[in-house]
C-alpha cells in the first residue's frame, strides 16, 4: 500500500512543549463529523468476553460457535473462524495444554500478536497511513524500576506461553522496547455503555497529542477506532484526543498522565483548572454539596453525555447510510 495519508489532516511538528509529532486539520469539521477511521494493526477480545462476542469481529450475538478444538474462543461463522486463525492459533493449542494455569495478561497477548503480523507484513497497512507502529516512542529512559520489573514479567510470560508458536521470538532489548511501546501508544476498545471488549493498537490515533479539552473523540465500531469531532475543528488547528478519563480534577489528570505518558499536561484545561472545583465535588462524599454545585455538576455530567450522544448519532446516521448505499 502507497502511502496516502489521511484525507483532511497532515502530520505535523506539534509546537506544543514535548508533544513533538501531531495530527493537525487542513479543512474544517463540524461537530459530530468523523475526521477519520482506522482499522486496528492488531487486537485481541479480553478473555472476559469469551462466548459473548466474536473474537474476529467483536459482533455481539447469542448465536456464535465456539472453537471445536480448545472450545474458548467463540465466532460468528466459518469466515471469522478462519480470518482469525493466524492469530488464535497462537492461543488454540496453548490452551489447551495449559488448562487453567493458562493466564497471560492481555499485554501479552496483544504483543504475540503484534510479532506475528509483523512477520507477514511488509507494506505499510491501513491503520499506518501516518505513523508507522516502528515509530511509537517507548520512552525507554523514563521508565523506573517499577515498571521495568513489569515489563521484565511480561516478557517471561510471552517466553512462558508463547515461545512454543513463535519461533525466534525477538531478543530482550526488543522486547523491552515493544511492551513499552504497547503501554504507551495501545488502545482499549470499550462498547457503547463503556465496558471492556479488548486490547488493540492503532498506530494513525496514536499519532494524536493529549489534551484534556480534547476536540476529537475516539468511539469503536467492531475492532475499528473512529475519531470524531466533539468541537469545532478549523484549518491550521491541531486535533486532540484525550488518553484519559475527564472526569478527575487537574492534579490528578496531571498525575495519571505522568505516570502513564510521561508528560506534564500543559492544555487550557490543567492551566485554567476551570472545571476542578465540579469535578472535586463529585468524589468528596462527606459533605453534602449545595443545591448550586450539584447544578453546575449535573451541567457539566450533561455536556459530557451530550457530546457522546451527539458523537453516537452521527456514528448512527452514517451507518445507516453506509448500508443504503
Ligand atoms: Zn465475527
Ligand atoms: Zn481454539
Ligand atoms: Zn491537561
Amino acid at each position: 500500500m502507497k502511502n496516502e495519508g489521511i484525507e483532511g489532516t497532515e502530520r505535523f511538528l506539534s509546537p506544543g512543549r514535548g508533544r513533538g509529532r501531531g495530527l493537525r486539520a487542513v479543512r474544517h469539521f463540524a461537530v459530530g463529523e468523523l475526521v477519520f477511521a482506522c482499522p486496528a494493526y492488531t487486537y485481541v477480545l479480553t478473555v472476559n468476553e469469551r462466548g459473548a462476542h466474536c473474537e474476529h469481529c467483536f459482533t455481539r450475538t447469542d448465536d456464535l460457535s465456539k472453537c471445536g478444538k480448545c472450545k474458548q474462543a467463540y465466532y460468528c461463522n466459518v469466515d471469522c473462524q478462519r480470518g482469525d486463525w493466524p492469530m488464535h492459533k497462537l492461543e488454540c493449542v496453548a490452551m489447551c495444554s495449559y488448562g487453567e494455569n493458562w493466564c497471560p495478561s492481555e499485554t501479552v497477548r496483544l504483543v504475540a500478536r503484534i510479532i506475528m503480523k509483523q512477520r507477514v507484513t511488509t507494506e505499510r497497512t491501513p491503520s499506518e497511513r501516518l505513523l508507522l507502529l516502528k515509530e511509537f516512542e517507548a520512552h525507554l529512559d523514563k521508565m523506573d524500576s517499577e515498571k521495568e520489573e513489569m515489563n521484565q514479567a511480561d516478557i517471561a510470560a510471552l517466553h512462558h506461553f508463547y515461545s512454543r508458536h513463535i519461533s525466534d521470538l525477538p531478543d530482550d532489548q526488543a522486547l523491552t522496547e515493544l511492551f513499552a511501546q504497547v503501554n504507551c501508544n495501545g488502545f482499549t476498545i470499550e462498547d457503547e455503555e463503556l465496558s471492556h471488549l479488548g486490547s488493540a493498537v492503532f498506530p494513525d490515533v496514536a499519532l494524536m497529542n493529549h489534551s484534556c479539552s480534547p476536540n476529537v473523540i475516539v468511539t469503536y465500531k467492531g475492532t475499528a477506532a473512529e475519531v470524531r469531532a466533539v468541537q469545532e475543528i478549523n484549518p491550521g488547528e491541531e486535533i486532540f484526543n484525550s488518553y484519559i478519563d475527564l472526569l478527575y480534577p487537574t492534579e490528578d489528570r496531571r498525575e495519571r498522565l505522568l505516570d502513564s505518558y510521561f508528560f506534564m499536561c500543559q492544555c487550557t484545561e490543567c492551566t485554567t483548572k476551570s472545571k476542578d472545583k465540579a469535578k472535586m465535588e463529585v468524589r468528596k462524599l462527606s459533605s453534602p454539596p449545595e443545591p448550586k454545585e450539584i447544578q453546575s455538576m449535573v451541567h457539566y455530567a450533561k455536556n459530557v453525555i451530550e457530546e457522546f450522544r451527539r458523537a453516537k448519532h452521527y456514528k448512527d446516521i452514517l451507518f445507516s447510510l453506509e448500508h443504503y448505499h
